[in-house]
């Protein structure tokens, strides 16, 4: 008998998780020789998420919640979820029936198969808009021309299944700018894509915009690579050749041609070149420092503010053995 844990994130989810527990339920039922437990993470909810959550591991031995004390951000929230996880696998899966359940039993087909990191892969990318799928385009080529050791996964999200293995693996991983992406590829192990179409949402709103997006993004670049620092600095030795050059032929041309006053244009063009060259090696620069800012001061990725109706402060390091072995 497999024990899997499926772990759900949700901010603001009061719509569909009524729905999300019995249609996945019915769908992972039908898997042979496997015991599914579920833990929602109530991301610091605004709305009636926590009332609906109680009220559902009130009523199912196999559903946990942890509720954190803000609102930490899906990353953050999934490692909570991980972090607290049993079994022999973890599925990680959207509140909103985006991913949908039926491919579960496929993902602990591959996973029994010997597959470590079963992840969903999507075929599409209709129902976005042309500006997204440019920047997520531009993103993954980015990503593949700078990080040489590993290739990040194309259309790759967070709905997969990872082996224990993998989640020890993850669990090793401490840092607080996390890109969960990124860190799944760092862990290798065997991995294996499967297709599958993105469902609209069951209820509710998407939280991301275009910035959160870029945000992660930029979270992504600066925490995987350190390319676009190299970049500068060859940016850097090229526009100070240019410059020399430039230097030398202006020098030439005052010796023999005398110094006539002119070259307000060239003089303008040059400084704000250079000024803006500087402005973004130190806006790089900056993005790093701020990713140092964050890390050093080694803060806890998140605080679980309530367990099951138990209200205590709880974090990776110290969750109280004696309560999981209550569980047990
Ligand atoms: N989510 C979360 N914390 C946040 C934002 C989102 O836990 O701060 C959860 C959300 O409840 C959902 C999942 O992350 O289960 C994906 O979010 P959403 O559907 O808004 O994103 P999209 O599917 O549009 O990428
Ligand atoms: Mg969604």
């Amino acid at each position: 008998m497999d024990n899997i844990t499926i772990v759900v994130p949700c901010y603001n989810e009061q719509e569909v998780i009524d729905l999300f527990y019995p249609t996945v339920t019915e769908c992972v039922d039908q898997i042979p020789d496997c015991k599914f437990r579920y833990i929602f993470v109530n991301d610091g909810s605004r709305d009636g998420t926590l009332e609906k959550l109680r009220t559902l591991s009130a009523a199912h031995e196999d559903v946990t919640y942890l509720s954190l004390s803000r609102n930490f951000g899906k990353e953050s929230a999934m490692m909570a979820g991980i972090d607290f996880a049993e079994g022999d696998a973890v599925i990680i899966m959207d509140a909103d029936l985006q991913h949908p359940p039926q491919l579960i039993a496929e993902m602990v087909k591959w996973w029994r198969a010997g597959y470590d990191d079963v992840c969903a892969k999507r075929t599409d990318r209709h129902g976005e808009t042309r500006l997204k799928r440019t920047c997520a385009n531009l993103f993954y080529a980015a990503m593949k021309k700078f990080s040489t050791s590993y290739e990040m996964q194309r259309d790759v999200g967070d709905f997969r299944l990872l082996d224990r293995r993998c989640i020890e693996a993850l669990k090793l991983m401490r840092e607080n700018q996390r890109f969960t992406k990124g860190l799944f590829t760092w862990v290798g192990f065997r991995k294996k894509e499967i297709p599958f179409e993105v469902q609209p949402r069951a209820a509710g709103q998407t939280t991301w915009n275009f910035f959160s997006l870029f945000n992660l993004a930029m979270k992504g670049m600066t925490s995987f690579t350190t390319a676009p620092l190299r970049m500068m600095t060859f940016l850097g030795i090229t526009v100070s050749c240019g410059a020399m050059v430039y230097m030398l032929i202006v020098l030439a041309r005052a010796l023999l041609y005398g110094d006539p006053v002119a070259g307000y244009p060239t003089l303008m063009t040059v400084m704000l070149f250079l000024g803006g060259t500087q402005l973004l090696a130190l806006g790089i620069i900056g993005e790093y420092l701020g990713q140092i800012f964050h890390e050093t001061k080694h803060r806890p990725i998140y605080l679980v503010d309530e367990i099951d109706g138990d209200r205590m402060i709880y974090t990776a390091e110290r969750i109280p053995t004696e309560r999981n072995a209550r569980r047990r």
